[in-house]
């Protein structure tokens, strides 16, 4: 029986296990590993800070992960050898004849001098959970949403918090003593969708909300509340929201398969320079955008060929960097934009403007992916 070892039970992780779960059953050793408590989707980072939303009520547990041939073990992955397909974690040693590193993108503080003092970050749950109960008292002055670095995840996400928190400062009736500036290093919103980026720079114009693009946060003064762009230009602050620099989690680099702080990989085929090792999703440098929906067509892309190696799978097919990212545009109106970055010649993004479809189509990604890999 073929042993098949998945580090990280994230959107790749879990789309992995379940996709070989429902081909081989009892018939593969399906080891997934990872040191949290249960899955929470992206955005619900942003349930939790603008709709009152408790983590409990947005954690889907791994106690109810229940898939044929899959153990979950909630372990910490401490250190990894590609080469011996062998992983340590806290609990003990695990050897594979496959492996696949789904260990996501973690966030690098120190790479932004004054980040971890500030304290003030919205992309981890904990960080979205402190935000929560600190922007209920936000009445006056600026906020800044910064990102402090490329790639980050979901590229749309900080626009949403700029367009969440508008909508916020107008419900509670202050948005006129309060200033909005959001920060970004790309030259528009959404680079591959120049109808995206001008749907957003257009409700961003409407509602007020200064855009500073081309630019990062370098690094924050906690004491004096400004921050530094890449250009020494200063932005004082009342409300910090930050985005901190990602990079692959610790483990990964100390491994020795990383270049540039991510993981190498055939975007083709997601393999890795190492023989029977893979990477899938953000912690991967795969030619895409690092969003959850890339993370699970990529790990469909890896099942197919694990299965074409140990089952007589059919022929696996090239991964083609689709998938579709919904967008908040505040005042419960939800667009999207479809992502296509391998299949041809050029990336593509095309926009679907917000409507009662695009709301009901981003309820069922949710819903479908719970009642897929949690039976709820
Ligand atoms: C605010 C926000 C909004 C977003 N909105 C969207 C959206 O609308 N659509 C979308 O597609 N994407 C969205 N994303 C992005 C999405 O959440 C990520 O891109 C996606 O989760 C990546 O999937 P992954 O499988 O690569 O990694 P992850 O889902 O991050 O999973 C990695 C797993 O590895 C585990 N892990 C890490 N280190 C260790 C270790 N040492 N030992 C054991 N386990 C470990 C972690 O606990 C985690 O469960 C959003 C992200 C944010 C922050």
């Amino acid at each position: 029986m073929a042993r098949i070892l998945i580090l990280g039970a994230g959107f790749g992780g879990l789309e992995l296990s379940t996709k070989l779960s429902e081909a081989l059953g009892d018939e593969a050793e399906v080891t997934l590993i990872d040191k949290g408590e249960g899955f929470v989707f992206g955005y619900s980072k942003l349930d939790l800070m603008f709709n009152g939303k408790g983590v409990e009520e947005v954690r889907l547990p791994y106690a109810e992960f229940v898939m044929p041939g899959v153990r979950l073990l909630r372990e910490t992955v401490t250190a990894i050898d590609p080469a011996a397909k062998r992983v340590t974690t806290d609990a003990g040693v695990h050897e594979a004849d496959y492996l696949v590193i789904a260990l996501g993108a973690d966030y690098d503080f120190a790479a932004t001098p004054g980040l971890a003092e500030v304290d003030s970050e919205f992309y981890s749950v904990a960080g979205a959970e402190k935000l929560a109960k600190v922007i209920p008292d936000f009445s006056s002055g600026r906020a800044l949403i910064g990102v402090c670095g490329a790639p980050f995840k979901c590229p749309p996400a900080p626009s949403e918090c700029a367009l969440l928190l508008d909508d916020e400062l107008r419900r509670r009736g202050v948005r006129e003593d309060c200033e909005i500036t959001f920060v970004i290093p790309f030259g528009s919103p959404v680079p591959p969708s120049p109808e995206t980026s001008a749907a957003l720079k257009g409700e961003f114009e409407q509602r007020g909300i200064e855009l500073i693009t081309g630019r990062r946060i370098a690094s924050v003064d906690p004491a004096r509340r400004v921050a530094v762009l890449d250009d020494d230009a200063e932005l004082p602050f009342d409300l910090f929201l930050g985005v901190p620099k990602h990079r692959a989690p610790e483990v990964v680099i100390e491994s020795g398969i990383t270049e540039d702080g991510y993981v190498p990989v055939d975007p083709a085929t997601l393999a890795t320079k190492v023989p029977g090792v893979y990477a899938v999703g953000d912690v991967a440098t795969a030619g895409v955008p690092k969003a959850g929906v890339f993370a699970e067509g990529a790990a469909k892309i890896v099942a197919q060929r694990l299965l074409a190696e140990i089952a007589d799978g059919a022929a696996p097919e090239r991964h083609l960097g689709q998938g579709t990212c919904y967008i908040e545009f505040g005042e419960g109106r939800i667009g999207s934009v479809d992502i296509d970055f391998l299949s041809g010649p050029e990336r593509t993004g095309h926009f679907n403007a917000p409507s009662a479809e695009q709301m009901a189509l981003k309820e069922k990604f949710g819903a479908d992916r719970r009642a897929r890999w949690f039976g709820r």
